[in-house]
């Protein structure tokens, strides 16, 4: 408490390992979609820890939650035992998402790992795959995490390069073509691994239909369909997941990020009784996952996205942002896109690169991040007031009006 902004970097430079490049702003207190820095500036959040935090900060119910569960005097019981929150947690989720069982783990990149041996192993005791054989389909631009298994599979050179050697029984094919996909598929395949709009590539929405032929073809093929939502599902699209809006249902789904509402690395994975079957005790587990910590924070945080119609605001809010920034007409951008409350600003090639845009914004109170260069994101908590997007709105006319 009460570090200077500036001490607050220093420290952070001097002692940690570089392997971000922050923007230079301290958060130190936040309230809905609004932050303030040790010196009491404030700021309207744009990013919002990568959607982690769509209920907002802050938010009485959640900490009232954690509140509730810290009084309790037990935060951590370990799976070793049973604890009064994770029951009632799993059967929210599940319920939600329409899915039999739930497993859950940490971060979003061990909901992937998980995710990978479910399919994996599945794929050798239903399908029948020889021992070793099992191949996952993966695609171009996408983002899962940052495992060694995790990246071996990316084609983004920063997130692997010189971390090799990888491990093997992955394929990557071009996102949004489904004869690439087709042509892929075949009796070895146990799985796909996909976003259903991939957020950190730039909020690419893949063409309509893709998914629901992709859906059709893995359940011919016996392929299970797994769907990244860590960042894309929980109320961001404006639907409580985005494989809602093409009407289809994975084998898989993972989520993380919002599903504590921000307060602990929660993430999980939901599967039908068929395929979670294949994990007995023993095969796969986590000190922390399931803690009732975390599984308080995640029951009010979903609560909050139900109760508060926080997909119905993503929907009304986003079609609002979308609308005012397209309105400005910059020079410099070359298009706005996205669904629901995660709209990307694609920044022209010959006006430079997103991030001077976002360092001009963050002077003028509004936080956002670029991603892959090219691209502002903004998704602000979906908790966002329409005068909070007035004033976005017009700090972006501000910013992307000047010359670069
Ligand atoms: C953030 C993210 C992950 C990784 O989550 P971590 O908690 O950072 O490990 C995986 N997939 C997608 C789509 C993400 O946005």
């Amino acid at each position: 408490m009460g570090l200077s902004s500036e001490k607050c970097i220093e420290l952070e430079a001097t002692y940690g390992a570089h392997n971000y490049h922050p923007l230079p702003i301290v958060i130190a207190k936040g309230d809905g979609a609004w932050v303030w820095d040790p010196e009491g500036k404030k700021y309207l959040d744009c990013l919002a820890s990568y959607s982690a935090l769509n209920q907002g900060y802050n938010h009485p119910r959640i900490m009232q939650a954690v509140r509730d569960q810290l009084d309790t005097g037990v935060t951590l019981t370990s799976r070793a035992f049973y604890n009064t929150r994770l029951g009632e947690f799993m059967e929210k989720i599940c319920k939600l998402a329409g899915m039999d069982r739930a497993l859950p783990m940490n971060t979003g990149a061990e909901a992937v790992e998980t995710a990978i041996k479910l399919a994996r192993r599945y794929g050798y005791q239903q399908k029948g795959i020889p021992a070793d054989q099992a191949e996952i389909l993966v695609f171009s631009g996408n983002f899962h995490g940052r495992t060694t298994t995790i990246v071996g599979f990316s084609d983004e050179d920063a997130y692997q390069r010189d971390f090799g050697p990888f491990t093997p029984g992955f394929r990557i094919l071009p996102y949004g073509d489904i004869d690439a996909f087709r042509a892929a598929l075949n009796e070895n395949t146990a799985g796909v691994l996909i976003e259903p709009i991939q957020g950190e590539a730039g909020i690419i929405v893949p063409p309509e239909g893709y998914l629901a032929e992709m859906a059709r073809l893995c359940q011919e093929n016996g392929a299970l369909l797994m769907l990244d939502e860590i960042q894309s599902g929980l109320g961001r699209t404006g639907r409580m997941f985005a494989f809602e809006h093409e009407c289809i249902r994975p084998d898989v789904l993972l989520l993380a990020k919002a599903i504590s509402g921000g307060v602990l690395p929660v993430s999980v994975v939901l599967a039908s009784e068929e395929v979670m079957g294949v994990f007995k005790p023993g095969d796969h587990g986590s000190t922390y996952g399931g803690c009732p910590l975390g599984a308080a924070a995640a029951i009010a945080a979903l609560d909050v996205l139900v109760d508060e119609k926080l997909c119905e605001r993503a929907v009304e809010m986003g079609a609002y942002l979308m609308d005012g920034l397209k309105a400005i007409g910059s020079p410099h951008v070359e298009l706005v896109r996205g669904r629901g409350l995660w709209v990307g600003v694609v920044i022209r090639k010959d006006s430079g690169k997103a991030r001077p845009f976002c360092e001009r914004l963050m002077e003028l109170g509004v936080l956002c991040k670029e991603t892959h260069e090219q691209v502002i994101r903004f998704a602000p908590p979906l908790t966002v007031k329409k005068e909070d997007l007035d004033f976005l709105i017009e700090q972006a006319k501000a910013v992307l009006s000047q010359p670069a």
